[in-house]
């Protein structure tokens, strides 16, 4: 990690830092310090997630334009087209936005489940595409066709012949005008990512070749050929390489040119589905190709294979969700506590006579220099390991085991500042015994649910502070109760944060590209549901607040769960005197994060 927590790699410019604070690179680029106090004011403590509707937007547009330039490179003559992918985030404050200013581009959504196709129904532009994927029943086919009805430009997209079978049901028995249908097609070509299950001969989904034939043939029985209009794939998420689309690109287009031969007049669209990597990393990049690289292959490619068959160029759909999201969402939770801000100096007390070795610690803390700080500090440990095999035979008392453990962590915050020299060599040499534990209000399991079920890294930096040099080796623990709530120091790719005295300062800690994904895999894990919610926008060049969505208040996350409320309120309150009722009513109706020492004083 650079000494500027790999911004550079991971930003996309979105973000700077700029006199010691992160900031916002748009309009009057306030910091995100300026915003979560605006909110906190308001009374909202506890962690938060900041939207940034510019930031979909400017997605939005670097998607169209890029591949609107390649298609204007090559003089292709299909047209360019995408939807959001539901799943990657449905929530209304971040879909509302989005909707709004993918309006210019005839910007579509996708669904994959009929909770789903219903949010595309009701809000999607009219004439902007639906795509329709996952698996289907009838009743989720029936609502296609109600879509249709409305007005809607929608594509089923087949996952099997039984879902044909279902639409030639659905046809005959309602008489309404038939959605157009895609079929997607399982590939041989494996996928590349975390995410390669998605696509390849063993995936779970997609009609083999022998499907494919088998489906033209019920079409054209039935005769709604002339609905089939698009090819789909989806060869996973987070490609990291371009190599598997090329491939996968190579496949459909081939079986999109034989299906026209085929006669399918009207199949005039290759999806080639989502899978556009975003960095996570800070200290490596892990993406390997620009969006133009990756639009210049597909329309280069998909050209290449329509002149070899001599059919017409199809129009591109793309399903990109991380690209268009990730970046958006930005989660900032309070630091609450430094563990070893119990061990300050004050609390020494010191006996007249003190056992040997704690006058050693002492002797080692007084006398430390810049050249024996490494080892000095080495001792101590190796010392503070005697004691407390000392303290477990009952040969040193409590207080001088408290004396014990204060002095061994002032000797490693001194020796961590005279070893903080250029760089961080010296620092990283130091072994794990030293690292920080910072207590942070949020739960891992609610806010990066990804993170603790595949490993995925987010960057992670402080918002202020930044222009002072970190110093503490920092594992993060969240509020849980679940010891999996832990982002632990990480040698390979380590996180270092400031020694702050949280008594004079506050410190928050901004997860940065958590728009993706996160919202809703997140989970109620010792019930902390989601926390407050804002989106930040732009007007005048000034920040509004927008839309301000607080936590879940205790008493509707217990109803979520479907808990009889009155009845709850009733037993506490048949139990307790009214004044000290009141008490706690009033703590059923706040959300359960914790309130930083701060709060009460602001
Ligand atoms: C999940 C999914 C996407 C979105 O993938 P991203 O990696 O978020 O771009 C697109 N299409 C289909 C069919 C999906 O299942």
């Amino acid at each position: 990690m650079d000494s500027n927590y790999g911004i550079k790699i991971w930003s996309d410019d979105n973000f700077i830092i700029e006199d010691g604070l992160a900031k916002i690179n748009y309009d009057c680029k306030p910091s995100l310090i300026s915003i979560v106090k605006d909110v906190r004011k308001q009374d909202f403590k506890g962690p938060l997630l900041l939207r940034f509707p510019h930031i979909t937007e400017k997605q939005i547009n670097t998607l169209y334009n890029t591949f609107n330039a390649s298609i204007r490179e090559y003089d292709y003559k299909g047209s360019f087209n995408a939807v959001f992918p539901l799943k990657v985030n449905q929530l209304p404050n971040f879909i509302h936005p989005l909707i709004n200013c993918g309006k210019i581009f005839n910007y579509g959504l996708e669904a994959g489940s009929k909770a789903e196709l219903i949010i595309a129904m009701t809000y999607n532009n009219i004439g902007a595409p639906i795509t329709v994927n996952g698996f289907k029943d009838k009743e989720m086919i029936h609502l296609c066709f109600i879509a249709k009805n409305m007005g809607h430009n929608i594509t089923i997209i087949i996952e099997g012949l039984n879902e044909l079978e279902m639409i030639i049901e659905v046809l005959n028995e309602t008489k309404l005008v038939c959605p157009n249908i895609g079929l997607r097609v399982r590939l041989h070509s494996g996928g590349s990512g975390m995410w390669a299950k998605s696509g390849g001969i063993n995936s779970k989904f997609g009609l083999t070749s022998t499907e494919i034939l088998e489906a033209f043939e019920l079409m054209e029985d039935n005769n709604i050929v002339n609905h089939l209009t698009m090819i789909h794939f989806h060869i996973g998420s987070a490609m990291n390489s371009i190599k598997p689309l090329k491939k996968a690109l190579r496949e459909s287009g081939h079986i999109y040119a034989e299906l026209k031969n085929l006669g399918a007049k009207n199949l005039t669209s290759i999806n080639i589905g989502g899978g556009l990597a975003v960095e996570y990393s800070a200290y490596e990049r892990t993406r390997f190709y620009s969006l133009s690289e990756f639009a210049n292959d597909v329309i280069f490619t998909i050209k290449d294979i329509a002149k070899q068959k001599g059919v017409e160029e199809p129009n591109i759909f793309t399903e990109s969700g991380r690209f268009i999201s990730a970046s958006a969402t930005v989660l900032v939770a309070p630091v609450l506590e430094l563990f070893s801000a119990e061990y300050e100096l004050d609390h020494l007390n010191l006996k007249e006579a003190n056992p040997p070795l704690i006058q050693e610690l002492y002797d080692l803390y007084r006398d430390m220099s810049q050249k024996t700080a490494y080892e000095f500090m080495h001792d101590s440990i190796d010392h503070m390991e005697s004691l407390l095999t000392l303290f477990d035979l009952g040969y040193i008392d409590l207080q001088d085991r408290s004396n014990a453990e204060i002095l061994t962590h002032q000797i490693i915050k001194k020796a961590i500042s005279f070893l903080e020299v250029d760089g961080y060599e010296e620092l990283k040499k130091l072994d794990e015994n030293i690292q920080e534990k910072y207590l942070v209000n949020f739960s891992l399991f609610q806010s990066l649910p990804d993170y603790w079920g595949i490993d995925q890294e987010f960057p992670i930096m402080p918002i202020t502070h930044l222009d002072k040099k970190p110093t503490r080796s920092a594992s993060l623990w969240d509020i849980t109760c679940d010891s999996d709530g832990e982002l632990p120091f990480d040698l390979k790719k380590p996180l270092y944060l400031h020694d702050v005295n949280l008594n004079e300062e506050d410190y928050f800690l901004g997860f940065f590209n958590v728009g993706a994904y996160q919202d809703t895999l997140g989970m109620k894990h010792n019930l902390f549901s989601h926390p407050t919610e804002v989106n930040v926008v732009f007007k005048d060049g000034k920040v509004v607040l927008e839309k301000i969505l607080e936590s879940q208040k205790i008493i509707d996350i217990l109803e979520d769960i479907d808990y009889d409320t009155d009845e709850i309120k009733n037993i506490l309150k048949g139990r307790l005197q009214e004044d000290i009722y009141k008490d706690l009513e009033k703590y059923l109706n706040e959300n359960s994060y914790l309130k930083t020492i701060w709060s009460y004083y602001e």
